[in-house]
C-alpha cells in the first residue's frame, strides 16, 4: 500500500484521510493547527462508529482504520516517506502556490503531488513546482466517504503514468475516477455552478420562490437536492468564488454571478455553515425552512 499524506484536516481532508485509511493505506494527516487535527480525528472516529452501527464496517476494521491515521502538525515530518500527497487546504491561489512550493522541496523526488482544489488551475499549481509532470488534480466530492466520484484533472504537463496511478488508486478506494483536462471549473463546477447561479437569478427575478425552484429541480429532474439547497450546503461564498473563476477564466458574461448571491455573501449569509442561506438551519433539526428574509429580495418587479 502506498504511503499517503493528506495536507489540511478540514471538511475534505478528514474525509480523504478516512477513505484512504479505511482501504488499508497508511495516512499522515497534516494541519497547521493542533485543534483542527483533534477535531478531524474526532469526526473520523464518530463517522466510523456510525458505519459500525449501520453494519457497513466491522469493529475490527474501525480500530484498524483509526490506527492507520497519524495526525501530524509539522509539514516536513508529515510528508516524509509519502509517495502520494493530497493537498486539501483552503481554496486560495497564493496559499495553494506556497504550499506546493514547500511540498516540492520536502517531498521525495518521485512523489505525486495531488490537489483537491475545486477550481484553481492545476497547470498553474504545477508551474510553482519543479515536477509539473507529477502534479495532478484529485477532486473528491463532499462527503468523501460517501460520494463515488473522483474528478481526476490532468494539468498541461501531467504525465500519463501519473494519471494512471491516480485513477488506479481511486478505484482501490472503490471510487469512480473521471479524467478531465484542466480548464476553469473542470467539469463538475463548470456545469453545476451556472445551474446554481441560474436558480438564484430566477429567484431574484421573481420567477418563483425558493421552495418552488428546488421542488421543480428535485421532482422534475430527479435531483436529490434542489440547486438552492445545494448552494447552501456547498457554501454561498464558495459558489461565488467559483463563479468568479469561471467568469475570469473564460471572459464570458454568462458566468457573471447573480447580484443576489453577491449581496448575501457580503452580508455574511453563507448557507448551512452560517446557519442561514436560502433556508434557515436549526441545529439538530433536518427541517428545511425557507429564509423569510428573502421575501423582500426575491423579486426585481
Ligand atoms: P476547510 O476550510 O474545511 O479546511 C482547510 C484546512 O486546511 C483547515 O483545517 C486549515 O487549518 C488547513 N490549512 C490551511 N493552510 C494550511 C497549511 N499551509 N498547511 C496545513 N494545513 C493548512 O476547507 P475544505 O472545505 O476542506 O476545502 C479544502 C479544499 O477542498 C479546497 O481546495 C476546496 O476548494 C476543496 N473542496 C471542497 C469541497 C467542499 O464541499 N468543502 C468539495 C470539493 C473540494
Amino acid at each position: 500500500m502506498k504511503k499517503i499524506a493528506v495536507i489540511g484536516a478540514g471538511t475534505m481532508g478528514n474525509g480523504i484521510a478516512h477513505t484512504f485509511s479505511q482501504h488499508g493505506f497508511p495516512v499522515n494527516l497534516v494541519d497547521l493547527h493542533d485543534a483542527q487535527l483533534e477535531r478531524a480525528m474526532d469526526i473520523i472516529s464518530k463517522n466510523l462508529e456510525r458505519q459500525v452501527q449501520k453494519g457497513t464496517l466491522t469493529e475490527e476494521n474501525r480500530k484498524q482504520t483509526l490506527q492507520l491515521i497519524k495526525p501530524v502538525s509539522d509539514l516536513k515530518s508529515g510528508v516524509s516517506g509519502a509517495e502520494i500527497i493530497i493537498e486539501a487546504i483552503s481554496e486560495n491561489v497564493e496559499t495553494k502556490l506556497n504550499i506546493f512550493r514547500e511540498l516540492d522541496k520536502l517531498a521525495q523526488p518521485q512523489a505525486i503531488l495531488a490537489s483537491n482544489t475545486s477550481s484553481i488551475s492545476i497547470t498553474r499549481i504545477a508551474a510553482a513546482t519543479k515536477r509539473p509532470s507529477h502534479v495532478i488534480g484529485m477532486h473528491f466530492m463532499n462527503p468523501v466517504p460517501v460520494m463515488k466520484l473522483v474528478e481526476v484533472i490532468n494539468g498541461y504537463a501531467t504525465s500519463s503514468d501519473v494519471t494512471g496511478t491516480i485513477t488506479e488508486i481511486a478505484r482501490q478506494l472503490e471510487k469512480i475516477p473521471c479524467v478531465v483536462n484542466d480548464y476553469p471549473g473542470f467539469i463538475a463546477n463548470r456545469i453545476l455552478m451556472p445551474m446554481i447561479n441560474e436558480a438564484i437569478i430566477s429567484l431574484h427575478e421573481g420567477v418563483a420562490g425558493v421552495v418552488e425552484i428546488d421542488t421543480v429541480m428535485k421532482l422534475g429532474m430527479a435531483h436529490p437536492m434542489g440547486p438552492l439547497q445545494l448552494a447552501d450546503f456547498i457554501g454561498l461564498d464558495i459558489c461565488l468564488s467559483i463563479l468568479k473563476v469561471l467568469l475570469e477564466g473564460f471572459g464570458n458574461p454568462k458566468y457573471a454571478p447573480s447580484p443576489l448571491l453577491i449581496n448575501m455573501v457580503s452580508a455574511g449569509i453563507l448557507g448551512l455553515k452560517s446557519g442561514e442561506g436560502f433556508y434557515k438551519y436549526i441545529p439538530g433539526s433536518k427541517e428545511l425552512i425557507p429564509s423569510e428574509r428573502l421575501g423582500k429580495h426575491n423579486s426585481i418587479h
